[in-house]
């Protein structure tokens, strides 16, 4: 058989599949999920989308809780996805503070483009789901379509989509409805860069 690589449906988780805390999410108690995401990831579980989560946690980086603490909630996330029939393929974190200088902290495309090479992923038939501007320009740093939600941070984020040239991005109410748009074929044709 063909070489074949993947297309991935890419997932910010906070704002998005969890409800987003301004103080962080630091513990399984503080881990609440966003309506409908659970139903929206076991939808997209029987696609042939690779589902890779990307997550920022400068919290690591900044010593609010250490590695092994991030790591036990997503742990019971990815349990409480599978319990309601979803799955997660790969969880990239960038565990850096914002200073750091590293090449994963998204708006930097590092996580994506190391998924891609990891998984074998075909990046331009991918989709990146968030709530935040950075999730849309490392999105398209890395060749991904971007798609904004209006949870967590999104409504707000929404706004600042235009001023930053890209206008192009669609955006819908929460995962679900991301979800139902991609898998209906409903997503609008990608926007020729103008760049
Ligand atoms: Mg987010
Ligand atoms: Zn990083």
């Amino acid at each position: 058989m063909p070489f074949t690589r993947s297309p991935a449906i890419f997932l910010d988780r906070d704002g998005v599949i969890l409800e987003n805390r301004e103080d962080y999410i630091k513990s399984v108690a503080e881990a609440v999920f966003a309506p409908r995401a659970l139903e929206a990831l076991a939808r997209l579980a029987a696609t042939r989308y690779r589902i890779v989560i990307a997550t920022n946690q400068s919290l690591i980086g900044r010593g609010i809780i250490p590695v092994a603490a991030a790591r036990a909630i997503n742990h019971w996330v990815l349990s409480e996805i599978g319990r309601a029939g979803g799955r997660i393929d790969a969880v990239y974190i960038c565990p850096h503070a914002p200073d750091a200088g590293c090449t994963c902290r998204k708006p930097k495309p590092g996580m994506l483009l190391d998924a891609a090479a990891d998984l074998a992923l075909d990046l331009t038939n991918s989709i990146f789901i968030g709530d935040a501007l950075t999730d849309v320009q490392a999105a398209e740093a890395a060749g991904v379509r971007a798609v904004l939600v209006r949870t967590g941070r999104g409504w707000e984020q929404a706004q600042l989509l235009s001023a930053n040239g890209f206008a192009h991005v669609p955006v819908y109410d929460d995962l679900m409805a991301a979800v139902e748009a991609i898998l209906d074929g409903k997503l609008p044709h990608a926007k020729a860069q103008s760049r």
